[in-house]
Order: structure tokens, then sequence, then C-alpha cells
């Protein structure tokens, strides 16, 4: 019994495949992204699901994610974290494109025999990886020395970068006029993709995961399996932690844990009340020494009885709420990108 993420399949893989078919119809090209904790699928789940929508390029985050997704997915794998010189060893496969974000690795890579496939990526106000757009007339002899893919553009999430992508693209063609006239952006919707590639007659390719796994989540039901019941009474201790029941009640053991990403809050850019209240909601903050858990029982949002162990959690549930049976699932509030379940099932 576990953590399982119930998808709706028929609904989930009909929305993904029309996003992806509304961005072709605008004139974008979809590169799906297929990265860490593969938005709570898998890598490996998300490369198959790739292979069915028959799009060209998939998108990993980091060289050691290739191998989970070419066993899934036939076609090209641009790598989106930008390639050092330690990662020579990965210059052999022809179907990795390479994103190359600095002068000094551009040159080491047109200096050797492998001629990779490469993304040139450009320094945006996002300020992570990038060649400033200065220096993209230094880029254009070296590209000769190795295949040419299009310049790479990764924006911020807050705000409309349609301008900005716009500009630098055309810096990046000025500079380099022989080039493929090809951007790869990220986090832009389709639309201002479209627009970007009118602006600049050039062909977009949208890199997109949470827009396109996850853009809707109502097909995508989070649930705990409940593995045990145990009544309390007042004065008696539970738990790793021994805490005192101060009250009758009872103890629910749920599948899900820290492991799985239960109650684990990577930091958010909550800015409003509504977003704190909601990071509230979802286990992350402590409340007179206890925290609300995200799993709901009996209808509603449960305090945990201790911390989240590493695979369950123990939840409190007050005298008078009846309890749920071992074997029932509850349901849980999770964030896709932290949390590992540990099946998914098709429904
Ligand atoms: C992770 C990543 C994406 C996908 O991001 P989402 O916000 O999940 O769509 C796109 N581009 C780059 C460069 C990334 O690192």
């Amino acid at each position: 019994m576990s953590l399982t993420l119930h998808i709706a399949a028929g609904q989930w893989r009909g929305r993904v495949r029309r996003y992806v078919e509304d961005a072709t119809e605008a004139g974008v090209t979809v590169v799906p992204v297929a990265k860490g904790n593969g938005y709570g699928f898998g890598n490996a789940v998300l490369a198959a699901e790739a292979a069915r929508l028959r799009v060209a390029t998939l998108a990993a985050g980091t060289y050691e994610e290739v191998p989970a997704v070419t066993g899934e997915f036939g076609g090209d794998v641009l790598v989106l974290t930008p390639w050092r010189p330690w990662l020579a060893g990965a210059l052999g496969d022809d179907r990795v494109v390479h994103t190359v974000s600095r002068l000094e690795d551009l040159r080491q890579l047109a200096a050797g025999t492998a001629r990779p496939r490469v993304v040139v990526e450009v320094l945006t106000s996002m300020r992570r990886h990038g060649i400033v757009p200065g220096e993209l007339a230094e880029t254009a002899k070296l590209l000769d020395d190795v295949r040419f893919e299009g310049f790479a553009l990764h924006l911020p999430l807050a705000g409309d970068h349609t301008a900005e992508a716009t500009t630098l693209a055309r810096q990046a063609f000025e500079a380099v006029p022989a080039a493929a006239r090809t951007i790869w952006v990220s986090h832009l919707t389709a639309a201002r993709a479209a627009a970007v590639g009118i602006a600049t007659s050039a062909e977009v390719r949208l890199r997109v995961a949470t827009a396109l796994w996850l853009g809707d989540r109502s097909g995508l039901t989070p649930k705990a399996a409940v593995l045990d019941v145990h009544r309390v009474r007042r004065g008696e201790t539970y738990g790793y932690r021994q805490r005192r029941a101060r009250r009758d009640g009872t103890v629910v053991v749920v599948a899900g844990g820290t492991a799985h990403g239960i109650a684990l809050q990577a930091p958010t850019a909550a800015s409003t009340l509504r977003q704190r209240a909601t990071a509230l909601a979802r286990g992350g903050l402590e409340a007179g020494g206890r925290a609300l858990s995200p799993f709901r029982v009996a209808g509603k949002q449960r305090w945990f009885a201790e911390p989240p162990h590493m695979q369950c959690s123990m939840i409190w549930l007050p005298d008078g709420v009846e309890p749920p049976a071992v074997g029932d699932e509850a349901d849980v509030e999770v964030r896709f990108t932290t949390t590992s379940f540990d099946t998914l099932a098709w429904d």
C-alpha cells in the first residue's frame, strides 16, 4: 500500500496532447521537459508520454538523467544543464544536443574532433547561465566546428518577457547571420513564443514542463493508503517522540513520509497572504508545536500527530471523528516537483 498518483488517463493525455497541438497550430514546436523527480510522474514515464506525442526532441535536466529518458524515447534529447569541460565523456551520443553557455566551453568543443550538436544559451534577465549578447559575435567563427542547432533563451517566470526574447534573438541572429534561425525558449506561453517567432522570422521551440504536464491538475489525484489505525487514550504516549495525548483520539498511520517529499516545502516565493496560507496548508509550517498535515482524513485536513517519518506519517484524529479503515485512501495535497509517488494508477 502506497502513496499513489491516480491519473485520469484519457483526460490527462487529452489535455497534454491539446497543448502540443495548439502550440503547433500557432507555429511553435513543443519540447517537453523531463527532469528531477519527473514532476511526480518520474522521468521514464514522461519520456514514454513524449514518445506517444511523437515530438522530435525531449529535454532532460542533466547528463545523468539522459539514460532514463533514452530508454523510453527514441528521438533527440536536449540537455538543459550547460555542458562543462568535465563532461567530455558525454560527447559521444549523437542523439544528445548540448547546451553551451560560456565562450570558453564553445572554444573547447570547437577545438575537439567530436563536432557535437550544440545550442548556444544567451544570458537573459534570469542571469542563470548564458553568453552575454556582446560576446555573441565571437561565437560565429566557432560554430563552424560544431553542429549548431540554435540559440537558447531561459526567461524568468515573473512578467512578460516577449520583448526581451525578441530583442535577444535579434541580437543573436545579427551577431551570427549565417547561423540557423532557431530559438529554444523557456517560460513563455505558446502564444508569446509564437509572437517571438514571427517578430524574428525564427523557428521557435518551446521547452515546457509545468504548463504541459501539470497544466490541469483536475485529472491528477494523489492518495495515501491508510496503513493502521490506533485508538489512544488521554495520557498515553505515542510515536518516536513519545508525545503524551492530551485528549482521547485516534492515531491514523498513512503512507507518505519524508522519503516521498511529503510535508517538505521547496522555498516558495509566497508573496501574498493567500499563497502563504496555501504553503501552510501543505504542511510547511509549525503552529503551536504541531504542524497541519497535507492529509485529509474524514473530510478535513488533519494535524500531524508528530513529524512525518521516512515512509509514513502519523495523523491525529480527535475523539468523535469516525476513523478510516485500513486500506482506505486519504486525499493528500502534494507539491508535484518534490513528491515521489510509490505508484501511478492510470484510471
Ligand atoms: C526546468 C526547465 C524548463 C521547464 O520548466 P517549467 O517551468 O516546468 O515549464 C524549461 N527550461 C529550462 C532551461 C529549465 O531548466
